[in-house]
């Protein structure tokens, strides 16, 4: 048990989640994340190893980390990721252990991830047309993420998020057919809004759809109340009053919650994110590469923690994170 309290940042708030992107690359093309022919990722020699992985890890678990989320780009598409996954799942001070993936290669490593220790996954699908869907991700299959979603059924993983973009003029017609697909099938809907990221001059608002009234929307047509779910993300769940299938809303543009924020970001080349609505960073590589200590690292780790920023400011400066969502994985 990690009885050692997570660091405060300078707004008070306790920071015990990271989400670790393990790869910048992926096997899909999502407009809104990496745009069509985006070919310059990171070179893999620029990753860091796992072993540097685990030990920035124990670092912070000595700091107060609790929750780890493993995501990308597609997560699954690194080789060999289970061994840290394993080596990590392996930490008692981690009490939470997930990961979240575009399923298109879960048929075939959903029991493996399992067993090597991953708790909860989050999936990413914004649309059950197949055409439609090839559209949004640049040519993906549909198939293979419903196959996916069925290995990671049959291989024990429960409540499986997913997680829908909602894009005005792409899917917002599909927000009550996902739901009713979601509630079929045992998932739960998480419906996010669009956020300006990587678009350096480019973003238009085109396809922002603001949830607030979708979300009355819902509320009227399935009877829904205010619901809890576990998971420590900035999700704001429903439920249908008299089913208790629940839906959540992640709002950072008409609702943000930065107020409660708890967490922050590592890139798979070792960047610390502080803020996903800020371009505020710490390379931890090269402390790593020079033999920090593990108390060394946690004191660099105390330091950033201090200089998290308040909030985002996607609203005020729409232009201003030049990085793709891929590079740390929302
Ligand atoms: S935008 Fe920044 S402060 Fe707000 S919730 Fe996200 S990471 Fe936290």
């Amino acid at each position: 048990m990690n009885d050692t309290k997570p660091p405060i940042d300078g707004f008070g708030r306790r920071i015990e989640y990271l989400r670790l992107s393990v790869t910048d690359r992926c096997n899909l093309r999502c407009f809104y994340c990496l745009p069509e022919g985006c070919s310059n990722f990171t070179p893999r020699t620029n990753y860091l190893t796992f072993a540097e992985i685990e030990r920035l890890i124990d670092a912070f678990i000595g700091i107060g980390l609790k929750r780890l989320r493993i995501t990308g780009g597609e997560p699954l598409a690194r080789k060999g990721l289970n061994k840290l996954i394993e080596k990590l799942a392996a930490k008692p001070q981690l009490t939470d252990l997930s990961l979240s993936t575009n399923a298109t290669l879960l048929r075939t490593q959903a029991r493996a991830l399992r067993k090597a220790g991953v708790q909860r996954l989050n999936v990413s699908l914004d649309s059950l047309d197949p055409q439609r869907f090839a559209q949004i991700t640049g040519g993906g299959d549909l198939e293979a993420v419903l196959q996916g979603l069925d290995a990671a059924q049959k291989a024990g993983f429960a409540p499986i998020k997913i997680n829908m973009l909602a894009l005005a003029g792409v899917n917002d017609d599909e927000i009550e057919d996902m739901f009713a697909f979601c509630r079929g099938n045992g998932f739960t809907l998480r419906l996010i809004e669009v956020m300006p990221m990587g678009a350096t001059g480019r973003w238009s608002g085109r396809h922002f759809l603001d949830l607030q009234t979708i979300k009355n929307r819902l509320i009227e047509r399935f009877d829904l109340v205010p619901a809890d779910m576990e998971g420590g993300g900035p999700a704001r769940y429903w439920r249908i009053r008299k089913t208790h299938h629940k839906i959540g809303f992640i709002t950072p543009m008409s609702e943000h919650f930065c107020a409660t924020c708890n967490r922050v970001r590592l890139t798979a080349e070792g960047k610390l994110h502080l803020c996903l609505g800020q371009n505020a960073d710490l390379d931890f590589k090269p402390l790593l590469r020079n033999g920090a200590s593990i108390e060394q690292l946690q004191k660099a780790l105390r330091k950033a923690l201090l200089q998290k920023p308040q909030r985002h400011e996607f609203l005020e400066k729409p232009d201003q994170i030049n990085r793709f969502m891929a590079a740390t994985g929302g």
